[in-house]
């Protein structure tokens, strides 16, 4: 049987009684909206720990543009069904009044995750970090995991995390899994919802530019021209605006533009109709 608990103090005392009972607890946290890249963080958890916990819950604090949460898809039923099928041992889908007594708004504790937050999705998105900061310590502060699951595809919200953790010393073993991708390339979002067909097919120039992206920073071409190509390539295509193309540094996340002698990441943000899409690949040297 799956739990759908709603009360925080109530999904504490739930979990701790599992972990009484001796078994290891892992959170797969979401904003619902489920598609195969969150099963597949559900099923590696399932691997990995003995109790699958899933989060369902659309962090207002986390968005800085109101139509996009008002718009944000909710699929709760669908959600509901699809993490049963997945075995998921239990779900906590608080309320907004039970997350936040006091709202969501300036009011909140404000995190400043310093150079890591400064660029590409903090420069877009003011406070959206801080946000995923203040849920992200409430729901390792409610249910305690073990471990957590996060995707590559947020890959700077993963390593704003694993510094949240590390520097407030939750005890919470921060694991980040693959992008899972549609068979074009496409990288799953929730927000894909929102694209028209046209759009749609539009949508996996995004990794394609990417991947062409890596091979040329492989190939020892400076991350300067690369990136600029690739943002001028998604430019070129009218349906598109582009935000950002950066090549970061894994270890700082610092932008790079030179050679590189370092792992890195291509990170990319872009407008397509409704929907923002963004998408990154990982550059081993
Ligand atoms: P969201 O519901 O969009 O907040 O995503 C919840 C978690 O699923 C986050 O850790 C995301 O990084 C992760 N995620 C979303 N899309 C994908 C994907 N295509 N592949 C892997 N993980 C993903």
């Amino acid at each position: 049987m799956m739990e759908i608990v709603r009360i925080p103090t109530k999904a504490h005392a739930f979990i701790q009684e599992q972990k009484k009972a001796g078994k290891t607890i892992g959170l797969v946290p979401t904003m619902g909206a489920l598609h195969q890249g969150h099963a597949y963080l559900i099923e590696k958890c399932k691997r990995e720990n003995d109790f699958t916990v899933c989060s369902i819950y659309v962090n207002p604090a986390q968005f800085n543009n109101q139509k996009d949460f008002d718009t944000y898809p909710d699929l709760f039923e669908q959600d509901i069904a699809m993490v049963k099928a997945l075995g998921c041992n239990a779900v906590f889908a608080p309320s907004h009044q039970a997350m936040y007594p006091e709202g969501a708004g300036e009011n909140l504790l404000q995190f400043n995750f310093g150079k890591l937050a400064s660029e590409l999705e903090g420069r877009y998105r003011p406070g959206h970090f801080s946000g995923v900061g203040v849920v992200v310590a409430k729901l390792l502060n409610i249910i305690a995991p073990h471990k957590a699951y996060f995707g590559q595809k947020d890959l700077q919200q993963y390593l704003i995390i694993k510094k949240l953790c590390r520097d407030l010393s939750f005890q919470t073993e921060i694991v980040m899994c693959p992008t899972k991708r549609e068979e074009d390339g496409l990288a799953m979002s929730s927000r894909n919802l929102r694209l028209t067909k046209t759009e749609r097919e539009k949508a996996p120039l995004l990794y394609s530019v990417l991947s062409e992206a890596v091979l040329e920073l492989k190939s020892g071409k400076k991350a300067s021209q690369v990136k600029q190509k690739a943002f001028d390539e998604i430019a070129k295509e009218p349906m598109f605006k582009p935000e950002y193309v950066e090549v970061v540094s894994l270890e700082s996340f610092e932008i790079l533009s030179g050679q590189l002698t370092e792992n890195a990441a291509i990170c990319v943000s872009a407008h397509l109709g409704n929907a923002r899409l963004i998408d990154n690949l990982l550059v081993q040297v």
